[in-house]
């Protein structure tokens, strides 16, 4: 076994960086070439079918059937012209990841060979068998026909010759069976809501966009000291593995010159996503040896969505052509930073105003304040769903852990937002103001800069954190669904926008005056969201400390934390903007709990298997040495002198003993607490007593092997060591 290690050690040191080609020089050269985009779009449809796909993207209108087949028409001229031989529906399903099913473009010709074909009616509406995917029991077998559905809006793209049709997954009942569908209406309800707010500062606004830029965190490991490790292989994190001497503390990795090998890679993955048309914009090293980040350029939500879970996809097929494997997981390396995937959100409207940039007037910049006040409203009312939102059995090592914010939800507006929120607090009375009161509290509402990065937050410790022209959400894990959060995100502020435009519509009929009504109500959010505002640092033990005196909560188990998906508080909100209902809610946070449950399982068996036939047999034989070891010892010296000699060898005997029966002990009393766990029907209390029962085990036995490793003679240790994984390269 050990000879693997070994053996992977020598390819690692022979590698060789791989050759990338770059087609073009200029990216603008070749950026899109695989995208049905508006370009190709005009020039392979009839304007009335591109006008029809423009308005569904634009206006959520529906295709029509009679569109859908010229589209179809057209998509499949340019698709087969560019080498496509196959089309699928691509969607997002509640597993990590996305699915597509591939049909070649034939059908019998007339002659009795084949023709290509494609139809509006195969674009639109698909009929995959997709029994196995997660559905939270809404899907009963005898009904378990599920649809895929053509979603307009994001175009379509070819990778490997096969056209990728983006679509949402629902069952034959309407339930939304992905994360496509709930954004897609999240986005639509923010839109309404927003759109109406906006009315009361611009009547030209008839649209508001959510963007979304997200920061892809990852960790490349080399693909033979991958192989040689089981459990990474099989959970994506070690599960096992001694503190390498260095690791981080000296902030060597962080930005510095990145290793070829890596740059290769890097390079290759960019000139992918430029053809699929995903505007990479940022490369560089992160904190952890071997953890890297890559962003993109900031799009509309839903294809920025599409572009994440894409990447993710080709990430994962370039990093194979150079000999590396790429790990999403939130914490694979236990002691050093994790991977999270920071997304940055604003809303913009369609007369091109970022309405979380401060603009250049009192009018703009009020309307700027009353999206930060309504944005961070929302956080605070839904700080349990948003943590559900990004929780999971990985991304509950990150939480918490010295480089992610805590499992506690605040905002971070920065200095000059929050004077400005200090002001209105004071300025407002409750009394009608007068003129001179309301043009002085004017004129200081103009007074933001209009360019406030200085003193966003660079300490990075807030979850949500205002940073300049967007809200940036940290706590998303690297291997989540984006959509995940963004749902819980934009359904929230929606509602919020909505109850703020009735409250102030109502002082309006009062016969308040629109501004005042504004401040007013204003005013009173401000003084009501106090306890979620915090600039300090996230990380601190005061902090928690402190949140707990605001009542903020602060939940860290990852099925206390999911059940936030089933208060009534959860269900309202989400019937209430139409985004999913009480059944649908029902079966997402049952595959979530079910997920948990695995998720420990597997590490639970893989840790069990490893303990006892890789680690425990290399103690044994360490041992063996040792004893024979101190065997002849006794032959050659006399009794004090072996004595003497001997002493440390037999405390080292002994100290392996221990940590061998503390092992074999440990992983049998796991498997029991595994066996009185599974008997549990109820979903949630399962998930709970694998939280409580199962999983501390893995932390204990881990502990006992770390030791070992320590003790045990390198020459002998089977698995890859963490300075190995993480500096050889
Ligand atoms: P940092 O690491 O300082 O947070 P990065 O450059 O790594 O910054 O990432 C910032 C991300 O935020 C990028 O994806 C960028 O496109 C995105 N972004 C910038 N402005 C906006 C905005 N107004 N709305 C949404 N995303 C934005
Ligand atoms: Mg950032």
């Amino acid at each position: 076994m050990a000879d693997f290690r070994f053996k992977a050690l020598q390819k690692v040191i022979e590698r060789q960086p791989v050759a990338v080609v770059r087609e073009h020089n200029l990216t603008s050269d070749f950026y899109g070439r695989n995208v049905f985009d508006r370009p190709k779009m005009k020039k392979y449809l009839s304007k009335e079918a591109f006008k029809a796909v423009m308005d569904a993207t634009d206006y959520n209108k529906l295709v029509d059937r009679k569109m859908a087949d010229q589209v179809a028409q057209g998509m499949k001229a340019w698709a087969t012209e560019n080498g496509a031989t196959h089309y699928t529906h691509w969607f997002h399903p509640l597993t990590d990841g996305t699915a597509e099913k591939h049909d070649a473009f034939i059908v019998h010709g007339e002659d009795g060979g084949v023709v290509e074909a494609f139809s509006g009616k195969l674009l639109s509406q698909q009929e995959p068998d997709a029994s196995s995917f997660p559905s939270g029991g809404i899907r009963q077998t005898f009904e378990a026909r599920g649809y895929t559905a053509w979603d307009a809006s994001s175009p379509a793209f070819i990778v490997d010759g096969t056209l990728c049709i983006p679509t949402i997954f629902i069952s034959y009942t309407g339930e939304a069976l992905d994360y496509k569908t709930p954004l897609l209406k999240s986005l639509h309800a923010l839109d309404k809501a927003a759109t109406a707010v906006c009315q009361y500062f611009d009547k030209n606004v008839t649209k508001v966009i959510a963007n979304l830029g997200w920061e892809q965190e990852y960790f490349l490991i080399d693909e033979a000291l991958y192989a040689a490790r089981p459990d990474l292989i099989l959970t994506g994190r070690t599960l096992m593995g001694h503190a390498s001497s260095k690791d981080q503390q000296l902030d060597d990795h962080y930005f510095g010159s990145i290793p070829t090998r890596v740059y290769r890679f890097m390079e290759d993955l960019e000139n992918e996503a430029y053809k699929l048309g995903i505007p990479i914009k940022t490369r560089h090293n992160e904190v952890a040896p071997n953890q890297f980040e890559v962003a993109p350029i900031f799009e509309e939500a839903n294809l920025a969505n599409d572009h994440n879970q894409l990447l993710m996809d080709i990430m994962k097929k370039v990093a194979r052509r150079h000999n590396f494997r790429v790990l999403f997981h939130e914490k694979p390396f236990a002691g050093i930073n994790g991977s999270g995937k920071h997304n940055n959100w604003s809303l913009s409207t369609d007369t091109g105003v970022n309405l979380y940039s401060p603009g250049k007037n009192p009018k703009s910049n009020l309307q700027f304040l009353t999206f930060v006040v309504n944005a961070m409203k929302a956080v605070y009312d839904n700080q349990d769903l948003m943590r559900a939102s990004i929780m999971s059995a990985a991304n509950s090592h990150r939480l918490g852990a010295n480089e992610a914010p805590p499992s506690i939800l605040s905002v971070f507006l920065g200095t000059e937002v929050s004077k400005m929120l200090d002001l209105m607090e004071e300025a407002v009375v409750d009394r009608k103001m007068t003129p001179d009161e309301k043009t002085a509290l004017k004129l200081n509402i103009g007074r933001i800069p209009e360019i406030i990065l200085d003193s966003t937050d660079r300490n990075r410790t807030s979850p949500f954190a205002f940073t300049g022209n967007r809200f940036e959400f940290r706590a998303v894990g690297s291997s989540a669904n984006c959509a995940s959060s963004l749902i819980a995100l934009n359904t929230a502020v929606a509602a919020q926008l909505e109850k703020f435009k009735a409250e102030v519509d109502e002082l309006i009929e009062k016969g308040v005056k629109k501004d005042e009504a504004i401040f007013q109500i204003l005013k009173k959010l401000i003084i009501n969201t106090k306890p979620i505002r915090f600039d300090g640092d996230g990380y601190s033990g005061n902090w928690i400390v402190e949140a707990k005196k605001r009542g903020l909560t602060n939940i860290q188990s990852v099925p206390e934390a999911l059940e936030a998906y089933l208060t009534d508080q959860t269900k309202t909100l989400f019937a209430s903007q139409d985004v999913l209902s009480a059944k649908e809610l029902e079966g997402r946070a049952e595959v979530e709990f079910e997920k948990f449950t695995m998720k420990v399982q597997i590490e639970a068996r893989v840790l069990g298997d490893l303990a006892i036939n890789h680690i425990v047999p290399t103690a044994v034989q360490y041992q063996t040495t040792l004893l024979e070891n101190v065997k002849n010892m006794k032959e050659v010296f006399g009794a004090d002198e072996f004595e003497e000699l001997a002493h440390a060898r037999k405390e080292l005997i002994r100290e392996i003993g221990s940590h061998i029966t503390a092992i074999k002990s440990k992983v049998k009393e796991m498997v029991e607490a595994r066996k009185v766990a599974n008997k549990i029907e109820d979903s949630i209390e399962k998930a709970k007593a694998y939280d409580k029962t199962v999983r501390p085990y893995l932390d204990d036995i881990r502990y006992h092997i770390d030791k070992l490793e320590l003790t045990v003679d390198n020459e002998l240790w089977p698995l890859p060591k963490y300075r190995e994984l993480l500096f050889v390269r």
